[in-house]
């Protein structure tokens, strides 16, 4: 299914596991794969659409995002470009902060930022112009943000500060479709934003007609993403209430409750 396209590139959603998305950019001759957690859908996506792979892209070592590195490098042996602080044993172009990439085959030059958080050295690609794209693995989601396996509450809302201050139309190809459960906790901590209703009821009629609800647009997170929001004081308050924060706490009090009470909401 194409979701989005430029006059020359495509972007192929390839769901994996649960509710992984790997995401095929090409040119209808061309591709690069972002997180290949899997190959199977990958070649099988290749053949169906008559591609060729000619890079790998990666956001952080978790298997859901790699596992299926080896496999496709034994059909295609293409450079595989991933985050420098990490170890990946088949990365070849080490990437970090400000680094470019221009993108082996397809006419497309991507910037890395350094967002970590959920991993520690968790990079997102992102494409600029016209139609802004970001990759963005774990770190941004659909309503919500990544577990913080490694990093701390800080270099997370470090991260997403980066990523929110992308363009409002930039689209988010995050690496999970975690939106529904997300958007739930969302209402939880901030029942009465009415954007968040609306991107509520738009999401699960996606869902309800078997849709992606990614991409969305670092816009819509903004309007709706508790993560971006923590500094808005109803928030707050909302965390108050629910016993899960002292009233006056600060910015990173309020951030570090929020993603606490997630974990087990
Ligand atoms: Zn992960
Ligand atoms: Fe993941």
């Amino acid at each position: 299914m194409t979701i989005s396209a430029t006059p020359s590139l495509s972007i192929l959603t390839i769901p994996a596991f649960n509710d992984n998305y790997l995401w095929l950019i090409h040119d209808g001759v061309h591709a690069a794969v972002v997180d290949p957690g899997d190959a199977k859908p990958v070649l099988a996506a290749l053949k169906q659409h008559g591609l060729k792979l000619t890079a790998i892209l990666l956001t952080h070592h978790h298997a859901d995002h790699i596992g299926g590195v080896p496999e496709l490098l034994q059909h295609y042996p293409v450079p595989v470009f991933g985050p420098h602080k990490e170890t990946i044993a088949a990365v070849t172009r080490p990437l970090g902060e400000g680094s470019r990439v221009d993108v082996p085959g397809l006419d497309l030059k991507l910037a890395v930022l350094d967002v970590p958080g959920h991993t520690n050295g968790h990079i997102a690609y992102v494409r600029g112009g016209e139609q802004p794209w970001l990759f963005c693995g774990d770190t941004l989601f659909g309503g919500g943000c990544g577990r913080l396996f490694e990093g701390t509450p800080a270099q997370m809302i470090s991260s997403l500060g980066k990523l929110a201050a992308l363009p409002e139309a930039t689209l988010v190809y995050c690496a999970h479709e975690y939106t529904l459960s997300n958007l739930r906790f969302a209402r939880a901590v901030e029942p009465d934003n009415q954007a968040l209703k609306d991107r509520v009821a738009a999401e699960t009629d996606k869902r309800e007609h078997n849709l992606p609800t990614v991409p969305s647009t670092i816009g819509l997170e903004k309007a709706t993403n508790p993560f971006l929001r923590y500094r808005e004081p109803a928030i707050a308050q909302q965390l108050v209430a629910a016993d899960k924060l002292s009233p006056g706490a600060t910015p990173l009090a309020t951030f570090t409750a929020l993603r606490l009470w997630k974990n087990d909401f």
